[in-house]
């Protein structure tokens, strides 16, 4: 039988309030959740969590899991994640993506990583592709990809509107989106085309430009870094009351923010009040890209390093600027989760993945169980990757 786990009196948000119940884990599952559950046969371990907020474990859509980075040179290759990266700061999936570098980092790597990170703990998916084209693949081509290696959702993030990306035309992006569409109705899948976007001259018309000229609707597009700049922002709320997600990015530095690019709680409530609705929305850490800083003459000058952490602590500056807890979940768990179907994420309810974070009252992470297996007790890992340095 399977371990039970019984986690009493949580202030539970599934992301909606749902008052303080108890949250029933049966192995990987959630298989009750309710007041004063009565449990009849072996709970292995039950857990008063009064005066603790119980959320689901954070679902990050964009983290280069093997690193990224490269653009200064080959000592500017930002490094691999760890476990505790993301266990630690509550992410319990995530989308493994390449990024401007696919000839020293592959997809091959990636793929192998993202197993390694499953077998530790974590849920993690892979979108095939980098920011090239013609789209590199491990298959031959993205639909086989989507088709026959469970891990590959989707492509991305393929680049627009930016010097490191290979300009394709808009014909060339109808065929990769169509690519990704069909592949993904073949299997189940979302299909997305997760849209790495520059702050070229184009912006996003690049996609709106192939949903009016072809049949593939709007919203098989998953823009990122729609906050890099007031423009950009500005743009994304036409795509996202259009029906689009739009995605925004929360590793950042100063250099970043006075390069025009907006901060992520300020981005939040601009849209909000443009009328774009909170599920329109979703924030990825970008974890492991590295942050690179040009001059005007679009020369590197610095590099830092993207974190995974960024998300949870994005998450605490909205709740701190008073956006409701449930639209916060919203933005950094189940908006990414439903956008690219990942059916058992993003949400607390039966028949659900026990991804699960306790939080205190001042949201500092208490537990983390990912599939049911606890990563973080006490605020402590309980587990570490293979070989990271503790
Ligand atoms: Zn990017």
């Amino acid at each position: 039988m399977a371990s039970l786990l019984l986690i009493k009196n949580a202030d539970v948000y599934s992301p909606e309030p749902l008052g303080c119940v108890d949250v029933l884990v049966a192995g990987s599952t959630i298989i009750a959740i309710g007041k004063d559950l009565a449990i009849s046969g072996n709970v292995h371990h039950t857990l008063d969590a009064q005066g603790k907020l119980l959320i689901p474990g954070l679902v990050d859509p964009l983290v280069h899991i093997t690193g990224g980075g490269g653009e200064g040179g080959y000592h500017t290759r930002t490094r691999a994640m760890e476990l505790t990266d993301a266990s630690c700061y509550g992410v319990t999936t995530l989308v493994a993506a390449l990024g401007t570098d696919a000839i020293s980092r592959t997809l091959e790597d990636m793929l192998a990583k993202a197993k390694g990170l499953e077998h530790e703990g974590l849920n993690v998916f892979c979108y095939t592709g980098s920011y090239a084209y013609p789209v590199v693949t491990l298959t031959g081509s993205i639909s086989r990809d989507l088709m026959l290696i469970d891990n590959m959702i989707g492509i991305g993030e393929i680049a627009i509107s930016d010097h490191r990306g290979s300009q394709l035309t808009t014909t060339e992006l109808a065929r990769v989106a169509s690519e990704a569409r069909v592949g993904g109705m073949l299997s189940n899948k979302a299909g997305k085309v997760f849209v790495h976007v520059g702050d070229g001259k184009g912006g996003l018309q690049p996609l709106h430009q192939v949903a009016s000229e072809t049949d593939i609707p709007l919203q098989q597009f998953y823009p990122t870094h729609i906050n890099r700049s007031q423009a950009l922002l500005e743009q994304g709320f036409t795509f996202a009351k259009a029906g689009g997600v739009i995605d925004f990015t929360t590793s950042t530095n100063q250099a970043c923010l006075d390069s025009g690019e907006v901060a992520v709680v300020d981005a939040v409530f601009q849209a909000l009040d443009a009328g774009v609705s909170i599920n329109n929305i979703s924030l990825s850490s970008d974890g492991h890209a590295s942050l690179p800083v040009f001059n005007e003459f679009g020369q590197l000058t610095g590099l830092e390093m993207g974190r995974i952490a960024s998300l949870y602590e994005t998450f605490c500056e909205l709740v701190q600027a008073n956006l409701p807890l449930s639209d916060a979940i919203k933005l950094v768990s189940t908006n990414a989760a439903r956008n690219l179907q990942l059916k058992h994420k993003g949400q607390l309810a039966v028949g659900l993945d026990a991804d699960l974070v306790l939080l205190d009252a001042k949201l500092t992470i208490d537990s983390v169980w990912s599939r049911g297996q606890a990563l973080v007790r006490g605020g402590e890992p309980t587990r570490y990757g293979q070989f990271e340095i503790r």
